[in-house]
């Protein structure tokens, strides 16, 4: 799940624009750093173990010469996270970088025939075999070009690479084949990168790579090649709008903090998304005989609570399935009148995309939610929608989760319209209330955050968390243990508050704090019943309540009062004390809920 970028340049150093991009690429990994230059037919390599930032000042990355450079951010997954595996990797002479984000299935096999053949690895990454097998062909009497389209073309996995060489100083090399890789163009030069964020500083003309495809830019023009046939691809740029602002964290401290108070202007926007395309999305889903929606991570916790809405609001049955179950799981009833119905922040969730290739490989229609224009998930779906929540920079989702709530529950009413499930009064009425949500959320906001920063501070000791919940606030207690344990990495479980009786009650004894998600819904009475339950074997109750709700404070130890909302609605508001509840927890305990240990935002390895 690494990151790269790479830029050649006209007439000016790149190594500056490399870490500016690089650093907002650092969602995608950030265990290890490098950069690579050529300089006066040097090939210049810095890279190390850590933070960019801290390496940046360091060995200096924005100080290297040269008008052609690549870079990268890692989260490893072949070798340990230190100097020697960090990328850039070289071939034995050390004329030919390589930064990599995938993995390459069958290194093993051609890391053995290269050693045979006297090749000297270094590290213990996959990507290291890219550099020499491209040098091997090169030493059999290959052009520079030739031998890397040689060598990729015997590349089995996923890969996104950027290459640059002693061999050819003014040219950069670019291939997609399941990782994600852009292109970008301007007057000042030509630019690789995993995604289009990273090149928002430098041009909005960008080209998205298919699978299988390659890219040989130089400062005057580019060409793309399929790789299986060797063919010229024409591809033209597209403009791409993508403001700059969400590189900055605007005074606060943290990207997860201001994602989280963002969360009332997105969710408007989210709210709005294009009715045209809701509709063709409910025409779609109305036709089908099976609905599956599919996400992994907080985005399964979207899908879960979208098939309940989709139940309730449009009567439409919807399974919700983790994606890479998925195959497994339904893969055999997968058909032509079957839709699944993808859930992705990043458009670049591999197992996602896994998923949606099998399924449409069945023929099943595709359909798509995703924060990220021109991501791959866009481009494989019959129908998405754009949920327009704005870049999101810290590791844990936040307001893209509320986004995909947001947009989830728009489907279901149109869709629910359609079905002749609403009337136009019901959804009228609908379209009031949801428009309420994003000031409902603005007013927890205000109200909420001085008491759950309270509350982390009390409870940030604890052995565990448990986190209950029932009906439509079932999944927002999943969201809730989720961004707990990623972030602050106390172990902590969610469940259904009346399943909590058919296993998790034995963790509970004196002083085990347990959150109850309670709002004035058809659940609370019996909510109620399970905060006695674990009332009686001492468990510390952190309710999450409406804020008359006497009866329920009462029985509480900690209320966290909330608004009041249409109960339809209420997972939006009631997760954001939740969010908050992990973050402060997390800076208490001195963790960086930006970059938590091991997880990186854009999961693109299975
Ligand atoms: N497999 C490469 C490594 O471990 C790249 C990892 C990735 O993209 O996640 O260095």
């Amino acid at each position: 799940m690494c990151g790269i970028i790479g830029i050649l340049y006209k007439g000016r150093h790149v190594a500056k624009d490399l870490v500016r991009g690089l650093k907002l690429l650092e969602y995608r990994g950030y265990d290890s750093a490098g950069v690579a230059t050529i300089n006066r037919d040097e090939l210049l390599i810095e890279k190390d173990k850590g933070r960019i930032d801290v390496l940046n000042s360091k060995l200096g990355f924005e100080d290297m010469p040269g008008r052609i450079g690549v870079a990268h951010t890692r989260w490893a997954t072949h070798g340990a996270p230190d100097k020697i595996n960090a990328h850039p990797h070289t071939d034995c002479d050390g004329k030919i970088a390589v930064v990599h984000n995938g993995i390459i299935d069958n290194f093993n096999e051609i890391k053995d025939e290269l050693i045979r053949k006297g090749h000297i690895f270094k590290s213990l990454t996959d990507t290291e075999v890219i550099p020499h097998l491209i040098e091997e062909y090169i030493k059999n009497g290959y052009s520079y070009r030739d031998a890397v389209i040689e060598a990729v073309s015997r590349l089995e996995g996923a890969y996104a690479l950027g290459i640059i060489s002693l061999y050819d100083p003014n040219l950069m090399i670019g291939v997609k084949q399941l990782s994600p890789l852009v292109v970008g163009l301007s007057e000042d030069g030509v630019f690789i990168a995993s995604d289009i964020n990273s090149l928002s500083p430098f041009t909005k003309n960008v080209i998205v790579l298919d699978d299988g495809e390659m890219v040989f830019l130089r400062t005057d023009g580019y060409e793309i090649m399929r790789i299986s046939n060797r063919q010229r691809v024409d591809k033209k740029p597209l403009t791409i709008e993508i403001g700059t602002q969400f590189a900055d964290k605007e005074g606060y401290v943290h990207y997860m903090l201001k994602e989280i108070f963002e969360q009332p202007v997105v969710l408007n926007y989210s709210i709005r998304v294009q009715e045209h395309y809701l509709n063709l999305m409910a025409e779609l889903l109305d036709r089908s005989k099976e609905i599956f929606i599919i996400g992994a991570g907080t985005s399964y916790h979207a899908a879960l609570l979208g098939s309940m809405i989709l139940s309730r609001i449009a009567r439409l049955t919807a399974i919700p399935v983790i994606a890479s179950e998925f195959v497994s799981q339904y893969g055999d009833v997968v058909n032509v009148e079957s839709s699944v119905l993808a859930i992705s922040q990043s458009g670049e969730t591999i197992d996602v995309l896994k998923a949606i290739e099998f399924a449409k490989s069945r023929a099943a229609t595709i359909l798509g939610i995703t924060n990220t224009l021109a991501s791959t998930l866009t481009r494989v779906c019959r129908v998405y929608i754009h949920q327009q929540s704005l870049p999101e920079i810290g590791v844990a989702a936040t307001k893209t989760f509320t986004g995909q709530l947001a947009v989830l529950y728009r489907l279901a009413m149109v869709a629910g319209k359609r079905r002749g499930k609403l009337s136009q009064r019901e959804m009228d009425e609908m379209k009031v209330e949801i428009a309420k949500i994003p000031g409902v959320v603005e007013a927890v906001l205000r109200n909420v955050d001085p008491i759950v920063k309270k509350l982390a501070k009390k409870y940030s000791k604890t052995k565990y968390f448990i986190f209950l919940g029932r009906g439509l606030n079932y999944p927002i207690a999943l969201e809730g243990r989720l961004k707990m344990l990623e972030i602050t990495y106390i172990p902590s479980l969610a469940y259904p508050a009346g399943e909590s009786k058919h296993g998790p009650i034995s963790l509970v004894e004196e002083g085990v704090p347990v959150i109850f998600v309670a709002p004035p819904d058809e659940t609370r009475r019996f909510i109620i019943g399970n905060m006695e339950e674990m009332k009686a074997r001492g468990a510390k109750l952190i309710t999450i309540g409406y804020s008359d709700d006497s009866e329920l404070k009462e029985l509480s130890d900690e209320y966290i009062p909330m608004p009041m909302v249409n109960t339809l609605f209420s997972p939006i508001p009631y997760v954001i004390p939740l969010q908050l509840f992990a973050y402060y927890t997390a800076t208490v305990l001195g963790r960086d809920p930006d970059k938590p240990r091991n997880l990186a935002k854009s999961v693109t390895v299975l």
